[in-house]
């Protein structure tokens, strides 16, 4: 729902905004003028030009929050649109995510400008090189985002994108439980794009959605090849990755529901896996949410558990049934004792809590042996296997050797 927008009078010779004041908003002036007054450094004030209908003023406040830059006077009789940062926000959220990234580089580009105006203006001098610089490196960074998401809309279709499977083994039987699927690019110039890349920019964009709903889709069809093809009928699960784009998304239980009934698969066999960073940002909404899945038999886990905004009050809060121990803890188990102590009160956390526990990122049998010993529930990684493309994983789960250390 949009909010209507506000509307604000002045009268002849109110004070608009003030500079030095942390701007809110930003105003689109409908009736009358303003006067644009800056104070300068030996405190005198100097008008700088008049403003009327169809101007806007103090924008830079919902470009960053920045303080009000000049003083604004009414010059006769105002009527303002008011345009909050809040407001602006939205309005860019629910934006195509060209027009979205498009704004927010010209807003970046604006805002350098504007910073660069002003150290001139203090040191009279030339931005430093290193502004320069920095400022480049984040146009070219935006523009590359701009590059993967236009790239990123015709992939799905022209099956750039797959997935690969990695397996999750059983710690005391040595056996497959399941799967992680994730998502791999062949770019057609670029070559391989890592998701470390490419999620963060699509999840901004939007995209994610459907590519999440396709990574569904695509591990069902495979989960049930492989079923039909090894003989282990529902008996291994399916772990794929959500964003919080993916949370906030309309539908979003429904519609992952279908896919995976349309697919025949049991929803049991399937694992949401998301980070605690999506559980923090609307604790409330991602609660219902998950309480939803959990009503139609999905499983949700917990990635990258450790790393993020770690309060263990919330873990009660969620019905969370599987966390997953971050791989930098596992990497440093050996080397840091307190990484070591981590792994061992996540793991005991887990058993209190009645979850499951994933080590994930395991490439030695040291590592391995360790947490087998800590009772771990679940491991993945290297040493197992790496994430593989459907047809090998047929090969793989139908000669699984049980590892002995
Ligand atoms: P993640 O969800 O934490 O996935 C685990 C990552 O660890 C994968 O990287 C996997 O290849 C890697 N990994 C597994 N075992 C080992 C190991 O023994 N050593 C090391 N060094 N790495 C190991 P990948 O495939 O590059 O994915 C990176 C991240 O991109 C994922 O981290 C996940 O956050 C995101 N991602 C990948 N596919 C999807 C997807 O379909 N949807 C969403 N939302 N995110 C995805
Ligand atoms: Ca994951
Ligand atoms: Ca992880």
């Amino acid at each position: 729902m949009s909010s209507p927008d506000t509307q604000k009078t002045f009268k002849t010779g109110e004070t608009i905004m003030r500079q030095g004041d942390k701007g809110e908003s930003a105003y689109i002036i409908e009736e009358g003028s303003v006067e644009i007054i800056i104070e300068r450094p030996d405190g005198e004030e100097q008008s700088v030009g008049t403003r009327g209908p169809g101007s806007m003023i103090g924008e830079m406040a919902i470009v960053d929050n920045a303080p009000r830059t000049a003083t604004v006077k009414a010059v006769q009789d105002c009527t303002l649109l008011e345009i909050t940062q809040e407001d602006f926000s939205r309005r860019l959220k629910n934006a195509d995510p060209v027009l979205r990234m498009t704004t927010q580089v010209i807003l970046t580009r604006y805002r350098d400008t504007l910073t660069r105006a002003e150290i001139r203006r203090l040191t009279n001098s030339w931005p430093p090189a290193e502004l320069l610089e920095q400022e480049h490196a984040e146009e070219t960074h935006a523009v590359e985002d701009i590059k993967i998401t236009n790239d990123f809309k015709t992939a799905l279709e022209k099956n750039e994108i797959s997935l690969h499977y990695q397996p999750i083994v059983n710690f005391q039987t040595g056996k497959i439980s399941g799967f992680e699927a994730l998502m791999r690019w062949e770019h057609p110039e670029k070559g391989f794009i890592s998701p470390a890349v490419f999620i963060p920019v699509i999840e901004e964009s939007g995209l994610i959605v459907e590519a999440s709903r396709w990574a569904l889709r695509e591990a069902c069809k495979t989960l049930k090849r492989i079923e039909s093809q090894t003989g282990h009928d529902r008996e291994l699960h399916m772990s794929v990755n959500f964003s919080s784009t993916d949370f906030a998304s309309e539908n979003f239980v429904d519609t992952i529901y279908n896919i995976i009934s349309e697919s025949d698969v049991d929803p049991k066999q399937i694992h949401l896996e998301i980070t605690e960073r999506l559980l923090m940002q609307q604790p409330d909404n991602a609660k219902d949410t998950l309480l939803m899945c959990r009503k139609a038999g999905m499983g949700i886990a917990i990635d990258d558990f450790g790393t993020g905004y770690s309060s263990l009050s919330y873990l009660h809060y969620f019905p969370i049934d599987t966390l997953k121990i971050d791989q930098s803890f596992i990497r440093d188990m050996h080397k840091d004792e307190g990484a070591m102590e981590l792994v061992k009160s996540i793991i005991a956390l887990g058993k209190n809590l009645k979850m499951a526990i994933v080590a994930e990122g395991i490439e030695d049998k040291e590592e391995a042996k360790a947490l087998r010993d800590l009772e771990c529930d679940l491991a993945q990684g290297y040493l197992y296997a790496r994430p593989m493309p459907e047809r090998e994983l047929i090969d793989i789960v139908r000669n699984w050797e049980v590892m002995e250390f």
